[in-house]
């Protein structure tokens, strides 16, 4: 078969849920059989997301072969189990990379290069060449139609039905129906303006998702298939959620899957959702409830621990339990307030981060999780404060830290030999899946049930190999390395009920119907070290 194109544009304001709109209509197709592929088209200038601050982004996901993308990626692989890739996130940035490189090396010809069909023809060659191997591509334009940069992806996508053929693309546009309480109605023209912004640049919409608050009902599906050119099928509400991993079947239940397989004309089998209505179930009544402190920085933001708040739901969801996030702000943890702090938590994470601000704070968490028996789990920069903590309070190595952070008689965590002389930023970082091997008779290699496994990183610093006798002769078990034994991937604490951490990021490969170990483990030891263990409300 060969591919058919999803094209997904989002109108009237950001924010409307379109990367997870992309990812449910994946999901469906899939469990319909289908291969399916998502790319995220981001109309900013970088060329990729690895040096934005995550105040303003959101979270950088890292894919297994090391690319750092738009969050929408994270959504892509959690609701379709294919992995994606650095070919299916792309910016402007490193569109108009690619023609200016061709141009100084003179591929041109002494020809004027253009916005079309230059950078088109790159946005095209992109799309195509990272689809090759799907039935169906579900391609996302970041941004919302009117906005100047968007213009260009938009420019290209229209001109890919006439190139792919008719028959052979959707365009699903993702709207807003406000309700106006003063009216006491859901309104429609905004849909109408911003399916007019759309036709306006060639594009007429085969599809709407109205996000709304309740349902549409008949009349108001019948106004917009009116104005809108779509039939009345094609018009589908995405109500509010409690919970995201609803949408697929929220949208199946409107027929969304059947009437994209009907206009691409594929034939495909009816969906498998039994796995999606489980999940549902479980969310719907947990038996029971863990309480998780993540003491992190950019705390306000939740979309900055995007992947980690998903992974800790799914490891919840795993044990029919519900998990309560509690995000504290490590500038303002000290010795003094911790007690009070992280009283009531079931169990505390430390996530991943850079920069030295609030660590401080983040080794007095470690120093109550391991004192108070609490259910610890460190991520990255999280397994670097835990040894730091370690040696400082029970090694008695006062000033032990980590060379990111200041000059020391004891730099624990530094960057490797051969890393050393590279001082350009982003240029050092371990970046993607890299393998680790587990020790036998470890919490971790209970945990994983096997003994090589495949994580994701994002970092700079490792433990230093001059401290790890010494992080071992004070109780902490380096319980995986990378297999030739030089890095540590993962430490355990000997004498503690669970004190868990790890140099890469779990987060990235937890999906809901397939939980990520040392997710459901965590829970499952905040669950049972919990005192205030309560039924569910
Ligand atoms: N800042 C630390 C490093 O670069 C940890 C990074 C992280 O937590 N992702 O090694």
């Amino acid at each position: 078969m060969r591919t058919k194109f999803i094209f997904v544009t989002g109108g009237v304001l950001s924010s409307l849920g379109k990367g997870l709109s992309a990812a449910a209509i994946g999901a469906l197709l899939e469990a319909r059989g289908l291969r399916v592929g998502n790319i995220k088209m981001d109309p900013y200038i970088n060329v990729d997301p690895g040096t934005m601050s995550p105040y303003q982004h959101g979270e950088v996901f890292v894919t297994e072969d090391g690319a750092e993308t738009d969050l929408d990626l994270g959504h892509y692989e959690r609701f379709v189990g294919r992995p994606t890739g650095k070919r299916n996130n792309f910016t402007t940035g490193r569109v108009y990379q690619a023609v200016i490189e061709r141009e100084r090396r003179g591929e041109y010809l002494g020809r004027t290069v253009q916005v079309i069909p230059h950078i088109t023809d790159e946005i095209k060659r992109l799309v195509l060449s990272g689809t090759e191997d799907v039935d169906v591509a579900i391609i996302e334009v970041g941004g919302t139609v009117g906005d100047i940069e968007s213009l260009p992806f938009l420019e290209a996508i229209r001109q890919l039905k006439s190139d792919i053929g008719v028959g052979n693309v959707l365009y699903v546009h993702v709207t807003l129906v406000p309700y106006i309480r003063a009216a006491g109605e859901l309104k429609t023209k905004p849909t109408q303006h911003s399916v007019k912004d759309l036709l306006s640049i060639g594009i007429q919409p085969d599809m709407l998702l109205c996000r709304c608050e309740g349902d549409l009902d008949r009349d108001i599906r019948q106004k917009i298939a009116g104005f809108c050119n779509v039939g009345i099928d094609d018009v589908i509400a995405a109500p509010d959620v409690d919970n995201i991993y609803r949408l697929p079947l929220v949208f199946h239940d409107q027929g969304l899957d059947d009437r994209i397989l009907r206009q691409l004309g594929i034939w495909a089998a009816q969906p498998r959702l039994e796995r999606w209505q489980a999940y549902m179930e479980r969310a719907e009544r947990p038996r029971r409830r863990a309480r998780i402190g993540i003491v992190g920085k950019y705390v306000h933001l939740t979309d900055t621990y995007k992947s980690l708040n998903e992974a800790l739901a799914h490891g919840a969801n795993a044990n029919e339990a519900k998990v309560e996030l509690v995000f504290v702000d490590s500038e303002e943890l000290t010795s003094e307030n911790v007690a009070a702090r992280l009283a009531g938590m079931d169990g505390i994470l430390i996530p991943g981060g850079f920069g030295n601000r609030g660590i401080e704070g983040k080794i007095v968490a470690v120093a109550y999780a391991r004192t108070q028996s609490v259910p610890f789990f460190g991520i990255c920069l999280g397994m670097q404060v835990a040894c730091i903590e370690l040696l400082r309070n029970v090694a008695g190595l006062a000033d032990a830290n980590s060379t990111e952070f200041c000059r020391s008689a004891h730099p624990v965590v530094d960057l490797m030999v051969d890393q050393r002389d590279v001082t350009e930023k982003g240029g050092t970082m371990r970046l993607g899946a890299w393998p680790c091997t587990l020790a036998e008779g470890s919490r971790a290699r209970a945990i994983y049930g096997v003994e090589r496994i495949s994580e994701r990183h994002r970092h700079r610093y490792e433990i230093n190999p001059d401290y790890h006798q010494q992080l071992k002769d004070h109780g902490m078990r380096i319980s995986g390395t990378s297999p030739d034994g030089r890095l540590v991937e993962m430490v355990e604490l000997r004498d503690h009920p669970y004190f868990v951490a790890c140099q890469f990021h779990p987060e990235f490969k937890s999906r809901p119907l397939e939980p990520h170990p040392l997710f459901s483990a965590f829970i499952s030891a905040a669950l049972s070290s919990s005192t205030r263990r309560e039924p569910a409300a």
